[in-house]
């Protein structure tokens, strides 16, 4: 690829002088169709050019047959056309001067090399003449803050664009859509929504990065296949976070299938999931599971301060209403708040004895009327209790839902606060009854939710963002030298992987290779009984699962001939295998096994592992994560975390286990894998025995894959 020259920046890219509609038409049926009717519909304030080479107007604006031909270069040009003609349209543009285009057309490096090739060439193209793209195989820009949209969906053809402080970054153009038109059914609204499809020249960060700066934007939703630049991604996510801007993430590719689909959707390389989500982690991103969770979440974040503190007010029509969510929170361990003296005193004008304190307030048992009296007085006092941190109005269906909504509203909005109002939010429970209240809630920009369930995840999801404690990069241990990687190359076993681990101050237990079971009883005279013989074979991966490792050897002679016995074994068993030799080692003991890995992930480069080891780890998949180099402190956070967390704290009277040890072990091996290198594929160390506070651990196996590549850098 060409250097890049300057480009426009995004926020000029969204107040465009002129816009050309390549494929313009009055034909609805059609993109060029509706992208242009939707550009003159909501008023945006510059020149359209409409190019078509048959029609002298369309909507009364006059046509340019070709984009050389229009009055001045056109500051951003969308094209709608056949994938065939996308590239003669792209060079146009670029010799005309335009600054920008969007590629609604689909079918490049999503279908195929051919289609990667194309899809370069116009990249190159564009590049070369300063031009930047946006797609291909993308739905466009709403920008409802500049009246602007440069996209085709159905949903865009309503009288007023809802205007609103979540801006969006979609790589999926029909999910923003989508997305779109389920908020604006909720009466929410957006500042900018990109979809940036195959990202062949502007993507994900370029975006993320204008909002992050933007005044109109609060929060940020993004939905996301694949990461193309990971430090781009990483730098603007903790830019956001620095700035107090939540970044909320729906990520696809979460199982085998979603990410085959992904590929295929936007040619996006799904990398892991889980290091996505140790990405999120580490910045600060809260990830969610599904985008309709993503918008009422973002809604919320958008209207209201963050909560103060985790606990929970629930004001409610019904007992029974009352005791499932308190069931729900406490699923969560979401705290239901105690409320203070004065609440208490307000409610006490409202509530008989003992439910003047009770959380759920159930205000059906109000003393002075039903909840549509009470209602505006409580949430007044709920909203002004310093000790609750969120307000959950789930109102049961009544003949009288719509009242006891409003009730709640206007005292909700009597409530004047001076850092931005807490987060409350009302969940009209389905069914005909409610939509009245619905309606009302919508008329008045009120956010509401009618699923418990999804009201529930958002106070799930301002959980999980308080719980985020964004990392700063590690320091590197004094003294820690990298290692030199360039002998080291394919499969290494476990003593020459222990060799490296070893120089990286992570403890492994003495060993020695030999061929001769006379061999075998000398080493093993030099070494601390007892021992362990294991085989050395580049074809046994999985060496106890075929009788190649024999532990408990008391003696130099057992030492022999277990040498001898696993030869004639082996050689009976496994004729085929290469026997490179067998290993002798010092047997340790231990009260658990731990494994310590890492990988290299294709967007997030090396990751490091903890989690149960031995056979547990695949049965469990009790395995923390995150993204290579971590301070000890992170590991030692990673492995709290984990579900084995309580056998390292002590369990039942067994003493508490050397956990220190083992996070300074897992930030070692972070640091041998961040300084491998790109060739670095994967590292095991299974297991590493923990022993107790004070013992240290050990690793007492490893493996260690490197690849090479050729001169044009394919893997070998
Ligand atoms: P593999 O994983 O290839 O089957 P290992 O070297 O991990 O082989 O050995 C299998 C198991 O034997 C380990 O999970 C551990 O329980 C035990 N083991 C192996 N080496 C030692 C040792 N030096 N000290 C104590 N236990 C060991
Ligand atoms: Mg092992």
């Amino acid at each position: 690829m060409n250097k890049v020259p300057d480009f426009i920046p995004v926020s000029e890219l969204l107040t465009p002088k002129s816009v050309a509609v390549i494929g313009a038409s009055e034909d609805l049926t059609k993109f060029g169709g509706r992208l242009f009717k939707l550009l003159v519909q909501h008023g945006y304030a510059g020149e359209i050019y409409p190019i078509n080479r048959k029609r002298n107007s369309l909507l009364g604006i006059k046509t340019f047959p070709s984009i050389d031909q229009t009055p001045t270069p056109p500051d951003m040009a969308v094209m709608a056309v056949p994938r065939d003609a996308v590239k003669e349209a792209v060079l146009a543009c670029a010799k005309a001067g335009t600054k920008a285009a969007i590629i609604i057309t689909a079918k490049f490096s999503d279908a195929g090399e051919e289609g990667a090739a194309l899809e370069a060439e116009i990249v190159n193209i564009a590049r070369s003449h300063g031009m930047r793209l946006i797609g291909p195989n993308c739905l466009g820009i709403i920008s409802p803050a500049n009246s602007l949209t440069l996209c085709a969906s159905p949903a865009l053809f309503v009288n007023k664009l809802p205007k609103g402080r979540i801006g969006m970054v979609s790589q999926s153009g029909a999910l923003m859509a989508t997305i779109f038109d389920r908020a604006q059914t909720r009466g929410v609204g957006f500042s900018h929504c990109f979809s940036i499809g195959n990202q062949a020249d502007m993507q994900l960060h370029d975006f993320m990065d204008f909002l992050v700066d933007d005044p109109d934007t609060d929060v940020i939703c993004t939905y996301i296949e694949g990461v193309k630049n990971a430090d781009g991604f990483l730098d603007s996510a903790r830019r956001a976070r620095a700035s107090g801007k939540p970044v909320l993430a729906v990520k696809a590719g979460r199982t085998a299938f979603g990410a085959a689909a992904a590929f295929s959707h936007t040619a996006s390389l799904a990398g892991s999931y889980e290091a996505f989500a140790a990405a999120c982690r580490e910045t600060g991103i809260l990830l969610l599971e599904d985008t309709d969770a993503m918008i009422l979440q973002a809604t919320c974040m958008s209207r209201f301060a963050l909560p103060k503190c985790p606990d929970i007010a629930v004001l409610t029509t019904s007992g029974g209403g009352g005791a499932i969510t308190a069931d729900r929170l406490s699923d969560l361990g979401v705290p239901m708040a105690a409320f203070s003296a004065k609440t208490v005193k307000s409610l006490g004008a409202l509530f008989d004895g003992p439910a003047a304190s009770a959380n759920p307030i159930d205000m059906g048992a109000s003393s002075v009327g039903g909840s549509v009296a009470v209602a505006e007085d409580a949430i007044k006092a709920l909203l002004r209790d310093d000790g609750v941190g969120f307000v959950l109005a789930p109102i049961t269906t009544a003949p009288d839902v719509r009242l006891i909504c409003e009730s709640i509203v206007n005292g909700a909005e009597s409530v004047a606060a001076a850092k931005g109002q807490k987060p409350w939010l009302i969940v009209v429970q389905p069914g005909q009854a409610g939509d009245t209240a619905r309606a009302m809630l919508r008329e008045r920009g009120i956010t509401y939710s009618d699923s418990l369930d999804e009201a529930i995840r958002v106070v799930e999801g301002y959980r999980d963002y308080a719980r985020l404690k964004p990392l700063n990069a590690p320091e590197r241990p004094a003294g820690l030298k990298a290692c030199d990687a360039s002998g080291l190359s394919g499969a290494l076993g476990e003593d020459a992987a222990k060799v490296v681990l070893a120089e990286y101050g992570v403890p492994v237990n003495r060993g020695a290779v030999t061929q001769t079971p006379e061999e075998a009883r000398k080493i093993a005279n030099g070494f601390d009984a007892p021992f362990v013989v294991k085989v050395v074979s580049p074809d046994i991966v999985h060496k106890s699962d075929v009788g190649g490792v024999v532990l408990n050897l008391e003696t130099a002679d057992d030492v022999a001939n277990a040498v001898t016995e696993m030869a004639a074994k082996l050689g009976r068993d496994l004729p085929k295998a290469k026997i490179d030799g067998y290993l002798v080692q010092e047997m340790r003991s231990a009260p658990l096994e731990m494994f310590v890995g890492a990988n290299n992930d294709a967007q997030f480069g090396p990751m490091v592992m903890v989690g149960a080891g031995g056979v547990l780890i695949e049965l469990l998949k009790d395995v923390a994560i995150a993204r290579a180099p971590v301070s000890v402190d992170h590991a030692r956070s990673m492995i709290e975390g984990l579900a084995v967390a309580p056998l390292l704290r002590g369990w039942r009277g067994s003493g508490p286990l050397d956990v220190d040890a083992l996070a300074e072990t897992v930030s070692r091996v972070s640091w041998m894998v961040a300084d491998l290198g790109p060739r670095f594929q994967e590292l095991d160390a299974n297991p590493v025995l923990v022993g107790r506070k004070g013992d240290g651990c050990v690793a007492v196996d490893a493996r260690l894959l490197m690849i090479n590549f050729d001169d044009e850098g394919i893997a070998q």
